[in-house]
Formats: C-alpha cells, sequence, structure tokens
C-alpha cells in the first residue's frame, strides 16, 4: 500500500480548496443572473401595468405632457399620433370607421384652466370653483355624451333617459327631414343639443378652414330652423386631438373660438363603436373604469344605427353611476372644458 506523505495531503487540500471555490464560483455566476433577470421580468411586468394605464388615457403623465406642451406652445409641432390607432390614417376611405378608430382614441384630457404644471391641483380647483357654492364634497358629476345621432335609435336612447329623469347631450350631425322629430325631442326633454359637423365626412370637414366653417354655419342653422336653439357648442369628430386632420386643429379652434362655440372631448369611453361585439356589461364596465378614475367625466358614447349594445347598456350604466352617487348632468356653460387639445392655446 502506498503511503500518504505529507505532501500528498497538503496537495489534497489545495484540490478540495480549488473545487470548492469552483464550485462557489458557478453558483455565483448561475445563481445572481438568475436572480437578476428574475427581477427585471417583475420590473418590467409592472411597468407595461403602468404604460397600460397611461395609454388608457387616466394616467397623469399623458394630461401632464401636453399640458405642458400645450403651454410651453408645442402644440402646433406636437404629434399626437402616439394617442391614435396606427389604423386610424390608414382607413381614410372610411368615413365611418374613420370616426370609430378616431373617437375612441386619444382620451386624455387637459383642464384648459390649468396655468402649471401642477395639473391635477389645478382641475381640483376648477371644479371647485366652476361648481359654485358646492363643498369639496359634492358629486362627481358625469356628461352622458352620444355623438353622430340621430339615428334609427334615438327615440330609444330619448325613452331611458326620460324614465330615469337623467338629462345628456347630444352632439348631432345633419339629417333629413324624417329625423327632424329627434332635434326636436333632444330640446323639448331638456337635453343639450350639440354640433359634430353637418357631413362628419373627414375629407370634406378637414378640408380647410372654409370647408370647416360651412359643415358648422350649415348645421347650425338646420338645428336653428328646426327647434328653435341656436346650438353653441361642438365636438371634433375624431376629437381635438385626432390625427386625420392635415391642417394643424388649432385653425378650427380658432375658428370656433371666434364663434363663441365650446368644443368638448371626453375622457371616459365604451368603446362602443370600435368593437361591436362588445355586450353592454362590457361597454358599462368599461365607462365605470375611466369615471372611477376621473374627477369629473364625459362619456363618449354612440348613437348609431350600427351599435345597438349602447342603447342596451344605458339603462345600467345609469343604475351604477346613480347607485355610486355619481350626479348625472347635461353638458352647460358651467361644464369643465374636458378638451385633448386646450381651446386656450390658440389666441383669437
Ligand atoms: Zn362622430
Amino acid at each position: 500500500m502506498e503511503k500518504i506523505t505529507r505532501a500528498d495531503l497538503a496537495r489534497r487540500r489545495r484540490i478540495d480548496l480549488y473545487k470548492k471555490i469552483i464550485i462557489g464560483l458557478f453558483f455565483v455566476m448561475t445563481i445572481t443572473p438568475m436572480i437578476i433577470s428574475f427581477f427585471l421580468l417583475v420590473k418590467v411586468h409592472s411597468l407595461e401595468k403602468k404604460l397600460d394605464y397611461v395609454m388608457s388615457g387616466n394616467g397623469d403623465y399623458l394630461t401632464y405632457r401636453s399640458s405642458h406642451d400645450a403651454l410651453m406652445g408645442n402644440t402646433e409641432n406636437e404629434d399626437n399620433s402616439y394617442l391614435l390607432e396606427p389604423s386610424v390614417k390608414s382607413v381614410l376611405g372610411n368615413a365611418e370607421s374613420e370616426t370609430k378608430l378616431a373617437e375612441n382614441t386619444g382620451q386624455q384630457y387637459i383642464d384648459s384652466s390649468a396655468t402649471d404644471n401642477d395639473v391635477n391641483t389645478e382641475v381640483i380647483e376648477t371644479i371647485e370653483e366652476t361648481g359654485g357654492k358646492t363643498s369639496k364634497k359634492k358629486n362627481k358629476r358625469v356628461y352622458l355624451t352620444f355623438d353622430d345621432g340621430p339615428s334609427v335609435y334615438t327615440g330609444q336612447i330619448l325613452d331611458i333617459l326620460k324614465a330615469n329623469d337623467v338629462k345628456a347631450t347630444f352632439f348631432v350631425i345633419g339629417k333629413d327631414e324624417e329625423y327632424y322629430d329627434y332635434y326636436k325631442r333632444i330640446v323639448n326633454e331638456g337635453h343639450t343639443l350639440g354640433m359634430h359637423s353637418y357631413t362628419h365626412d373627414y375629407q370634406k370637414l378637414y378640408a380647410s378652414t372654409e370647408s370647416f366653417g360651412s359643415e358648422i354655419e350649415e348645421l347650425q342653422k338646420l338645428l336653428l330652423d328646426v327647434t328653435g336653439v341656436k346650438s353653441n357648442i361642438f365636438r371634433f369628430p375624431g376629437g381635438s386631438s385626432n390625427s386625420v386632420s392635415q391642417l394643424s386643429i388649432d385653425n378650427y379652434i380658432a375658428y370656433l373660438n371666434e364663434h363663441g362655440i365650446n368644443y368638448y372631448d371626453w375622457n371616459a369611453l365604451s368603446g362602443d363603436a370600435v368593437d361591436s361585439s362588445l355586450s353592454p356589461e362590457q361597454l358599462v364596465d368599461n365607462i365605470m373604469k375611466d369615471v372611477r378614475n376621473n374627477k369629473d367625466s364625459v362619456v363618449l358614447m354612440h348613437d348609431l344605427q350600427t351599435v345597438h349594445a349602447t342603447v342596451e347598456s344605458l339603462q345600467m350604466l345609469i343604475d351604477t353611476l346613480k347607485s355610486e352617487g355619481y350626479e348625472i348632468l347635461p353638458i352647460d356653460e358651467n361644464t369643465p372644458l374636458i378638451q385633448h387639445v386646450s381651446c386656450n392655446v390658440v389666441d383669437e
């Protein structure tokens, strides 16, 4: 049998030590990256969630950004297209789809009275101011709006509103005589009659300031003739943040300012015109998600022949809003200006 010498023992110890060092290094080099990767995955996931939230229009980031850019005078060159789905520009040939796409995107808003970067504070103050004598505990207000009517469903919408003693706002387009009674009912039943352009044809409406002006004049005259009311509120087809218009939206805002017409965008939406497969429950869920995140809410819905789910969801929406203590009002001069592009950016 071979004798183990001291030198052998020392060598063995050294070898054991090297083994331990190698195993240690192996663990450090494999386990550490795994831990780091796991941490980064968690981080990415939480950032994605935040991004979704911000892009849904409810986050403070976009509100801050737009407001800040607006105040910095950057709106002219501002690229709002990040607010729109890529398909908006690709469907220019189809006015109806365009509207649906454009109107259901880009819903962050600026309170036009914001004068510094602290948008949230400003919004709260504005709401308190416009609320007049009301206290901070006042119910949050919700303004239901219906675009693109009158349609075959306007009567049903009006009936539901009447049965619930709720007043809303209709941004209508120019229709022929068979729809005149709906314009009249909207006014007679205490709702706000707003304008949404005569033809709702993007190519025509946004071709030039002149054509924009004639679309408004023509509709305003029709509504005055039929109802005796001169409408002085407007909603841009696609919203004031739409990227469909080739000419800067500031030109049209200047026109509206000159003619004393206020425009309203929205900060809550059902998605009714984006996806016709949405159930009434989903429409209500979508709206409530936005409404609960807002101070006050202007809700975008559609009075269109193609979206009956809106009519079906209306009773449920009203019940939910009432049960959660919201006050449902028609748009009037006290309504906070919920605008994607602030009218105060344009001097005129
Ligand atoms: Zn529309």
